[in-house]
């Protein structure tokens, strides 16, 4: 028996996050018996054929998707980002180096946090004053002299802001955490030694975290370390050393021919006018609505924004939920309202969020 799903909403949960309704969809016709072998993908070895034809067209997909050759590796982890804020610095930060943190929010705060647990870090810029209302500037950046590694998060999912530019470190290893703004848009990946990025925002289910390194960096790492922490287990062994998270990364494979089928530079195009409908809303409420972040640090996936009272931040979020929005609430920490609008929200969905917006305002400002 099928269930056939008649009331989807507007969903603009901030991870998990939407998926494409297509992918959904496949997921759907082929849960029962997967390509005819009479099996769920849920209920097949991962060192069966077809499994590992998935891993290799995802880790395929995604070396094309991000324009990287052989010196990378791909791999699928489990743990979540926040793994990966002490697996960098396990396999990285060495005695006697320092690690450089660029600190932009709830999420950089939390990996430098980790960091500092396994060895010297140094905070290279911050822009908490004022509430983490930016990125900084080039000129606001100072490095140590040989920082082990540079790092950056690309997008903080929490605050609203995104990087709209790389950072330069000179030779520096540059790490970004990308987890909720990864294949948004072409990315120059070549620039970075290490990527990490939970697939729960942008690209997959939550489960599985995608990791893309230099090969070489990787070899650096403590031979000591315990196996399931260091990158190169996962790296030479394909992702297939021990169980991987299997219906992730068969998820994340369909999400990524999704994407590939769109194309990197039309996704780019459709988020930005996804983002240019919805800060649009904001900037022409006449201060009704006044988001959190400066203009050339806004996010194209997060937008945060306050209203003129926090009984009225409530209001807004009851009637939007009644209207067929979900997901709308600010993060705890931060309070206001944050709309996500990953790269599988369709514009449509922004229109009608405006309109909500703009009428909510009328009748409240
Ligand atoms: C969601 C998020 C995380 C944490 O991801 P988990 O998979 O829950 O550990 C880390 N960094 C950023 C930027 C995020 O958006």
């Amino acid at each position: 028996m099928s269930v056939s799903v008649t009331t989807r909403v507007h969903n603009f949960n901030a991870g998990p996050a939407i998926l494409p309704k297509p992918v959904l969809e496949q997921v759907q016709a082929e849960l029962l018996d997967y390509k005819g072998t009479g099996i769920s993908i849920l209920e097949a070895s991962h060192r069966s054929k077809e499994y590992e034809h998935i891993n290799a067209e995802a880790q395929a997909r995604l070396k094309g998707l991000l324009g990287l050759g052989d010196e990378y590796s791909v791999m699928f982890l489990g743990g979540g980002a926040s793994q990966q804020f002490a697996m960098v610095p396990m396999n990285f930060l060495q005695p006697g180096r320092t690690a450089d943190y660029v600190v932009t929010g709830t999420w950089t705060e939390k990996a430098l946090e980790e960091a500092s647990k396994i060895g010297q870090t140094r905070v290279a810029a911050s822009t908490k004053e004022g509430g983490y209302r930016r990125v900084p500037r080039q000129e606001e950046i100072s490095l140590s002299p040989e920082p082990a590694y540079v790092h950056i998060c690309s997008n903080e999912t929490v605050v609203g802001t995104q990087w709209h530019y790389w950072p330069e470190v000179g030779d520096a290893p540059l790490v970004a955490d990308m987890s909720s703004d990864f294949l948004s848009g072409p990315v120059d990946a070549q620039r970075l030694a290490l990527i990490y990025a939970g697939a729960q925002k942008n690209v997959g289910p939550a489960g599985v975290t995608v990791v893309a390194a230099r090969t070489d960096w990787l070899e650096e790492a403590p031979k000591n370390l315990p196996t399931m922490l260091r990158y190169a287990t996962f790296a030479k062994n394909k992702s297939l050393y021990n169980t991987p998270p299997v219906f992730g990364v068969y998820v994340l494979n369909l999400v990524l021919g999704w994407i590939q089928d769109l194309g990197l530079d039309a996704l780019r195009a459709r988020n930005e006018k996804k983002a240019g409908i919805v800060y649009g809303a904001i900037d022409n409420s006449e201060g009704f609505y006044q988001g959190h972040v400066e203009k050339d640090s806004r996010s194209l996936m997060n937008a945060t924004f306050r209203l003129p009272s926090e009984v009225l931040e409530k209001e807004f979020v009851r009637e939007s939920l009644s209207e067929g929005f979900v997901g709308l609430a600010g993060h705890r920490s931060v309070g206001g309202i944050r709309v996500s609008m990953y790269n599988a929200m369709e514009v449509e969905g922004c229109e009608a969020l405006a309109a909500f917006m703009q009428e909510f305002a009328r009748r409240h400002g």
